[in-house]
């Protein structure tokens, strides 16, 4: 705490990313990146970016980058916003849909009580009401929940950290409702390449829906820092309209290469997810049969909880979320937890290489071996 910074940052508590380690060599499933490398062409394309044009200021408007991504989703560039990741945007556009508590109507903006633990943090800073709705007991969004008064709605498609996909009549629907109150329904796609169903079909039929993507995931480049979000031209303003009040160049000429040259080689990528899907639905099915709780993803990774005690009452684990988690680490292992109400006992656990997953189930077995009293 310092006296120098002043009441919102005193009062904020910001987001905490997965660890990344610098030193030991873990095999690393705590933040979802992509086991595989990026498209050669990707590489390439920073290669040949690389260039004294560095002198020069990116485009700001990042119109090749937009029009590779209007053409593989067949949207008009006018319909698509680039950004520094997929944060940045739901950063602005937070602040560009969402009213704050001095503005003219204070009803909370909704999300789940589990998903993305950003979702808050960007409310506190930008001073929006927000209320959680809570999943159900399997986990899941019951959409008829959020069909209330409301400043607008925001959650991921599948949900994070559940892997839980939302059908998309029900993206719909909700979305129909909330249009009717003039408000805004931000579908976090972060994660729908592994399953879930992409409501950018919808944004013609419904000028309030903004899907906002990624290339840290399913495009292999969590280390460039690129995303995307798509909707109705009039929202896509209003994010510029942010944008340009904040930094008008979010996105640099090496990340606009890489970028533009991933979004254009859908095949290489869909092989790569493609092999993520088989991974974690072989994983999925060994975890289950051991005895694990595994809930139903559509993500590019699982959360797990381990078997249930046989002595113990009946929803009790063997071991902890906090304990697995520092046990794989001893192992050499990282996955994420979230001491958290009601998924304290969970780990999320991102797909590998089979290499890699094998050695984690292996680890597992080890520990819950050594802890001897499982079912
Ligand atoms: N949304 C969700 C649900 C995520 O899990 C993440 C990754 N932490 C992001 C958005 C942000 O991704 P990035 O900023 O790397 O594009």
């Amino acid at each position: 705490m310092s006296r120098y910074w002043n009441s919102r940052v005193k009062n904020i508590s910001p987001y905490v990313p997965g660890e990344q380690p610098r030193d030991r060599k873990f095999i690393k499933l705590n933040t979802n990146e992509n086991p595989y490398p990026p498209s050669p062409k990707v590489i390439k394309a920073i290669q040949e970016a690389a260039n004294e044009r560095l002198r020069l200021y990116p485009d700001p408007q990042c119109t090749e980058l937009r029009e590779a991504v209007a053409r593989r989703y067949v949207v008009k560039s006018e319909q698509v916003f680039a950004g520094n990741g997929s944060d940045e945007i739901l950063a602005f556009a937070f602040a560009a849909f969402f009213e704050s508590s001095g503005g003219s109507q204070n009803e909370p903006i909704l999300f789940p009580d589990i998903t993305y633990s950003f979702y808050p943090v960007y409310a506190d800073l930008w001073d929006i009401p927000y209320r959680t709705i809570l999943v159900g007991e399997d986990f899941s969004i019951n959409i008829a929940d959020y069909k209330i008064p409301s400043g607008g709605v925001v959650f991921p498609n599948p949900n994070a950290p559940t892997g839980i996909p939302l059908p998309l009549s029900d993206v719909f629907s909700l979305a129909e409702y909330l249009e009717k109150l003039d408000k805004v329904l931000i579908v976090d796609e972060a994660y729908v390449a592994y399953g879930a169903e992409s409501a950018v079909p919808l944004i013609n039929k419904h000028g309030n829906i903004l899907t906002v993507h990624t290339l840290s995931k399913s495009s292999s480049l969590a280390g460039l820092r690129g995303g995307y979000a798509i909707g109705n031209s009039e929202l896509i303003e209003g994010l510029c309209r942010v944008r340009d009040c904040f930094n008008s160049y979010t996105v640099d000429r090496l990340a606009l290469a890489g970028a533009e040259a991933a979004v254009s080689d859908a095949a290489y990528y869909d092989e790569i997810n493609r092999r993520i899907v088989a991974t974690r639905e072989r994983v999925t099915k060994i975890l289950t049969n051991d005895g694990f709780i595994v809930l139903p993803s559509a993500a590019n990774f699982i959360f797990i909880k381990a078997p249930t005690k046989t002595s113990a009452a009946k929803s009790e684990p063997c071991i902890g979320g906090a304990d697995l988690m520092a046990a794989l680490r001893e192992r050499g292992i990282l996955v994420r937890h979230f001491n958290k109400n009601r998924i304290a006992d969970y780990l999320r656990v991102s797909i590998g290489t089979d290499e890699e997953m094998d050695a984690f189930l292996k680890a597992c077995t080890a520990i819950i071996g050594n802890i001897g009293n499982t079912k």
